[in-house]
């Protein structure tokens, strides 16, 4: 039986298929697949689950080309992920990591598929509460260059970003510790100073803007509103998958 065709897929779920690029890191993208899970449970109830597809790809290289800056690599490995997942029935995408998102724009032009954006997802959680000035933790990527920052700009956000050496801990961490599960109190506390520093000079709230800072950071830790880049993406996750 051919489970890719329309037909047969229709017969067994009324969800859209929403093909994720994981793995980056798998810490993070089991996060996702809960979080997903839950609240396509929450919405549909009993025994209902997420119809979705994960490919979880090797991070170590992709490390490895970050630091090398080769996004034209990466980028051709993100585009044939998501040919992937389409083959397999995937009518949307979602790239599980905030970084990544620098080559979504290659993404689309190489699936024609939607993909969920988590910037744009991200912003208007922000937007929603009434809030304008927000501060960006994440890789150094995530919150120095333009792929990002730009589209919570364009939304009219105004966008704080760590000092130099506070930027180079909240790197580290994320790499060294968190993206290999290793959730340390002392790393806690150091990004709580950096909160605590950001909404002194003016943030009225701070994007976990990293997939994995969630494990190490809750509302309960900061003393400004915490939007998480993961919580929000998989709420749009599950918007995708029970629409229309
Ligand atoms: N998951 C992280 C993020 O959201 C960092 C790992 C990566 O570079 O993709 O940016």
């Amino acid at each position: 039986m051919d489970l890719t065709t329309k037909t047969s897929k229709q017969s067994f779920s009324s969800q859209n298929t929403l093909g994720i690029i994981g793995g980056m890191s798998w810490e993070s993208t089991q996060t996702y697949y809960q979080l997903i899970n839950q609240g396509v449970k929450q919405r549909l109830g009993g025994l209902h689950s997420a119809d979705i597809l994960i490919h979880s790809l090797d991070f170590a290289p992709i490390e490895a080309l970050q630091m090398q800056g080769d996004w034209e690599m990466m980028a051709q490995m993100l585009a044939d992920s998501g040919k992937r997942l389409k083959l397999a029935g995937a009518t949307g995408l979602l790239i599980a990591t905030n970084t990544m998102h620098k080559v979504a724009d290659r993404v689309i032009e190489a699936t024609g598929l939607p993909l969920i954006h988590i910037a744009d997802a991200t912003a208007q959680a922000i937007k929603s509460q009434g809030l304008s000035n927000i501060a960006l933790l994440g890789t150094n990527f995530t919150m120095t260059q333009d792929f990002y920052k730009q589209r919570l700009l364009d939304a009219n956000l105004s966008v704080l970003i760590p000092d130099d050496t506070q930027r180079d801990d909240i790197h580290r961490i994320i790499y060294d510790e968190l993206c290999q599960g290793q959730i340390l109190d002392s790393s806690r506390q150091r990004y709580q100073q950096v909160i605590a520093s950001l909404a002194q000079q003016g943030a009225e709230g701070v994007i976990l803007g990293c997939t994995e800072i969630g494990l190490l950071i809750s509302q309960q830790d900061s003393p400004i509103a915490v939007f998480d880049t993961t919580a929000i993406h998989a709420n749009s996750a599950v918007e995708f998958l029970l629409q229309g």
